[in-house]
């Protein structure tokens, strides 16, 4: 079992945090205090002009999508300004998970809800009062308790932050009766500025919360909801253990959701795919709380690849790597689907969104809205459904789509990103074969996103640092994403730093993170260079990875592969196939991976490796508990290349 209990003291002990108490920085530090605490280069839309009104002492409203950078928005200009900043949030999972982000960048940070035991809950208050620790975060609840409110008199606070400021509307889908306690804040704290931030973006609940919290003069910032990374299909839902095998067959080793109508199609489902051999949990409210959160943070831990899960699971994490959410059965709602949906890709890279439709699910909901007593709550939920059906049978662009429903103009006819507008996606993916990436057209579907190349990482290095991520936030017992995001793992794989330096140009490797990860990361990359030869790249600044989106795998075009394809059906070896090819051994064995995923029929026998040598490299993999090179290769040495057990790999999940 993972430890439940935050113990604030270890964890800064253990990242050594200390703090810069209050200095106030002019806004033309902004940048550098950007890159040098989260290692970011640039701001996201809006978010440089929401922290320069809250450094004003203004208050605001932010509307931004689902991994918008809300966060950042009140973070930064805490650690710019003198005292503490309050930070408001309905769920005890992400303050922690939050926390421990921020603790990881140096940043001094704490919370204090009711998993905190009293005695660490008075020496977090004794930290916030000595000047000590810049954002707090606390549980709605918190407020009434008696005393609590004088404590926070005794604060110098730099500013309050609300996070999911929608849960305080009625009008939202997530009414928390807690969040009423926030009511009084502007009153009893009438000089501090407010920040209210939310991903719900209907004009009735934003008022909502302008008139609860009875802001003064609130600028309301409303950024695109558009998530360029997400791509969007939608898929007739026939043999669907299949469809999920070949989806998931090409997010190997990646998070991913998949959402169910009732616990029992969630356990039903999980158990089929765990026979298959994926790692599965469950999640829905049938499961006892302990079992569930425990389910959640193997999720967050990498400790399992698929949650398997009803619409309960989701509010409560910040996941940043999931890649895949499949709708096993009709959302609810458009606002529903984009809400779940909004759960992949936070990190920017590309994901997908993958609906499997069918009538027969359609007949199941209106079955239950038929229960439906009330005449216009009926009509409500069936008004809603019907906006699901269209989604469903769409002919056009189904970005557009969402992004009207949400009352956002969007002027491209097609985005370049959906089955509809790459119809090969939908194609590929209907004949229950994986490997239908799309590659972005000239055209972006991003308003204002920097353009960015796709970046060409080397997977083997990637993999490497996987590992080394793991380990070492197993050490400090906090997710992988908190010691680096894959982002920052792919530019590593690309740039290979050789240099405190050039680490400290890679997007996500802040001054924190840097002197505490910085040699063990240097050390592997430093080796695998040496090894393949390969020098240092200088990372051209300003084209950190972005929001616009890039392949996350291969593409399977068609062109390039085929190529390959023919070769491998006329039965020439990999050698002579680079060869012919102009291609490097490890090029053509990654177009051998993309070839499986797309099409597992494809007869590759001529390449197996002989057979002692196979069992050896398979049974290491065993060993090393999963499908990771970097720990195979390191029990099996030089004599092994990565090119040979990646292909031993292929073999494997053939079998
Ligand atoms: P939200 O709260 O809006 O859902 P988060 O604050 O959790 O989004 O941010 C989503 C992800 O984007 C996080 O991993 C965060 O570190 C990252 N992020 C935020 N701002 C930037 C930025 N300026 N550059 C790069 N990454 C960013
Ligand atoms: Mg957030
Ligand atoms: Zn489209």
């Amino acid at each position: 079992m993972q430890r439940m209990v935050h113990h604030a003291e270890s964890m800064a002990e253990i990242l050594g945090v200390s703090v810069n108490p209050g200095k106030v920085v002019g806004n033309d530090c902004m940048k550098h205090t950007l890159k040098q605490y989260f290692g970011y280069e640039t701001f996201r839309p809006l978010q440089e002009e929401i922290i320069g009104r809250v450094m004003d002492g203004k208050d605001c409203v932010v509307l931004m999508p689902t991994g918008g950078g809300k966060s950042l928005c009140f973070q930064l200009p805490a650690i710019m300004s003198d005292g503490i900043a309050l930070a408001i949030s309905p769920l005890i999972s992400l303050m922690k998970d939050q926390v421990d982000a921020l603790q990881a960048n140096g940043i001094a940070a704490d919370f204090i809800n009711s998993t905190v035991p009293p005695d660490e809950a008075r020496h977090i208050l004794r930290r916030a009062q000595s000047g000590e620790l810049k954002i707090l975060y606390i549980a709605p609840e918190r407020l009434p308790v008696p005393g609590f409110e004088d404590f926070l008199r005794t604060l110098c606070i730099s500013l309050i932050a609300i996070d999911e400021a929608h849960c305080i509307s009625e009008w939202g889908h997530d009414f928390r009766p807690d969040y009423r306690n926030l009511q009084s804040l502007r009153e009893k704290f009438p000089r501090i500025p407010i920040i209210a931030l939310t991903a719900t973006a209907t004009e009735k609940v934003r008022a909502d919360i302008v008139k609860q919290l009875d802001l003064n003069e609130p600028r309301v910032f409303i950024s695109s909801f558009n998530r360029p990374n997400l791509s969007y299909s939608a898929i007739p839902k026939k043999d669907s253990l299949q469809t999920i095998r070949a989806l998931l067959g090409k997010h190997k080793g990646e998070s991913a959701i998949i959402y169910c109508f009732s616990r029992n199609d969630t356990e039903k489902i999980a158990a089929q795919l765990a026979q298959y051999g994926f790692k599965t949990a469950t999640y829905h409210a049938g499961l006892t709380a302990d079992v569930r959160r425990h389910n959640q943070e193997r999720f967050i831990r990498d400790e399992i690849d698929i949650m398997v899960a009803t619409i309960a699971f989701g509010m409560g994490i910040d996941k940043p790597d999931v890649r895949l959410v499949i709708h096993h059965s009709l959302p609810k709602s458009i606002e529903g689907y984009y809400q779940e949906t909004g759960r992949a890709g936070r990190d920017g890279l590309p994901a997908e969104c993958v609906l499997l439709f069918s009538y027969a699910d359609t007949f199941k909901q209106k079955f239950f809205i038929d229960q439906i007593e009330d005449v216009a709550e009926q009509k409500n939920v069936r008004e809603k459904l019907d906006e699901v059906l269209r989604y469903g049978n769409l002919s056009t662009c189904r970005r557009r789509f969402l992004l009207r429903y949400f009352n956002e103009g969007y002027d491209a006819t097609a985005c370049g990103n959906c089955d509809i507008c790459k119809p090969a996606l939908k194609a590929v993916v209907i004949e229950g074969v994986p490997g239908a990436h799309t590659r972005q057209s000239s055209q972006r579907a991003s308003r204002g996103a920097p353009s960015a190349e796709p970046l060409d990482y080397d997977m083997a290095l990637f993999e490497a640092l996987r590992h080394l991520r793991t380990q070492e936030a197993t050490a400090l017992q906090v997710p992988p994403y908190v010691v680096f995001g894959d982002k920052t793992l792919r530019e590593m794989a690309t740039y290979f730093p050789q240099s405190d330096a050039a680490l400290l140009q890679i997007t996500g490797v802040g001054e924190r993170k840097c002197a505490q990860f910085g040699k063990k990361f240097l050390d592997v990359i430093r080796r695998y260079a040496q090894q393949h030869h390969i020098k240092e790249k200088v990372r051209p600044s300003g084209t950190a990875l972005t929001a616009s989106p890039m392949p996350a795998k291969p593409i399977y075009t068609g062109s390039t592969y085929d190529g390959t394809k023919r070769m491998l059906m006329q039965k020439i070896s990999i050698e002579e196939i680079a060869k012919r090819r102009g291609l490097t051994l490890g090029t053509i064995v990654a177009h051998i991976e993309t070839i499986i995923a797309a099409d597992p029929q494809t007869d590759i026998s001529h390449l197996h490796p002989p057979q002692d040598r196979f069992d050896t490299i398979a049974a290491t993999f065993a060993k090393t508990g999963g499908t990771a090179l970097a720990p195979v290769r390191h029990i099996l040495g030089d004599g092994y290349s990565y090119d040979e057990l990646r292909l031993v790999r292929v073999f494997m999940n053939l079998r």
